[in-house]
């Protein structure tokens, strides 16, 4: 079984570690896979998820949130500032916050609501220019202004290294930029290098494909 696979994989990765144990969310993500598949994972109990779009997200989640209980589900793909309400509707975290527009727009809703989702602010630490994300150079200014500027709690910092990169470079570095901003949480490791990010500090990592099997309509990373 699939996730039984990867939860164990994590656990072995903890102790080998020395985290704790329990110490890394595993979000499954579940962009681009037949309900059926979502549904399976469901029904093993799982109850953490990942979504890349927003319009994706409201079209099954309201769903299955009604058939299983303690459902959360986190959007780790980009945030249109005019789908600000609608995410505050659907996640209860935020992974891409990357940019000041956002962060206002955000601030803005949460002070309307009372109450935030976790916020992970993106870095683009291989500094791609097809990327999102805040650049390294950038990271410490912008975590200020999140914080003093729009009064948003910061929970971590995620990343999506370049695909052609030994991917715990950039699990390093971005460890390096929360502790010194006194950020706990990191959003790092996908299916191909979950175990190399919970050796860095990850907190959450985000699998898809392993879990779930290949992604039928193609990848919209
Ligand atoms: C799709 C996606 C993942 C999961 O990728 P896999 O390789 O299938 O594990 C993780 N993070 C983000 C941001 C994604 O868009």
């Amino acid at each position: 079984m699939a996730l039984l696979d990867i939860q164990q994989r994590i656990a072995a990765a903890e102790v080998k570690a020395n985290r704790a144990a329990g110490a890394v969310k595993l979000i499954a993500v579940s962009k681009v896979q037949p309900d059926a598949r979502v549904a399976d994972v469901l029904q093993q109990g799982h109850r953490l998820f990942g979504e890349n779009r927003v319009q994706e997200a409201a079209g099954k989640w309201p769903d299955f949130r009604s058939d299983f209980t303690d459902v959360q589900v986190h959007l780790i793909g980009p945030l249109q500032t005019n789908k600000v309400n609608q995410a505050l509707e659907l996640f209860e975290a935020i992974h891409t916050l990357d940019r000041e527009k956002l962060a206002k727009k955000l601030a803005d809703a949460v002070q309307k609501r009372g109450n935030c989702p976790d916020l992970f602010i993106q870095v683009n630490t291989g500094e791609e220019p097809q990327k999102a994300g805040v650049l390294p150079a950038e990271v410490d200014n912008f975590v200020k202004t999140c914080r003093e500027t729009y009064d948003l709690p910061i929970a971590g910092l995620m990343v999506i290294p370049p695909v052609d990169e030994e991917p715990s470079l950039h699990f390093a570095l971005l460890a390096k930029m929360a502790a010194r901003n006194g950020l706990s949480d990191l959003s790092m490791g996908m299916s191909s290098d979950f175990e190399r990010a919970i050796a860095l500090g990850a907190t959450h990592v985000r699998v898809g494909s392993a879990i779930f099997g290949e992604r039928v309509a193609g990848v919209n990373l």
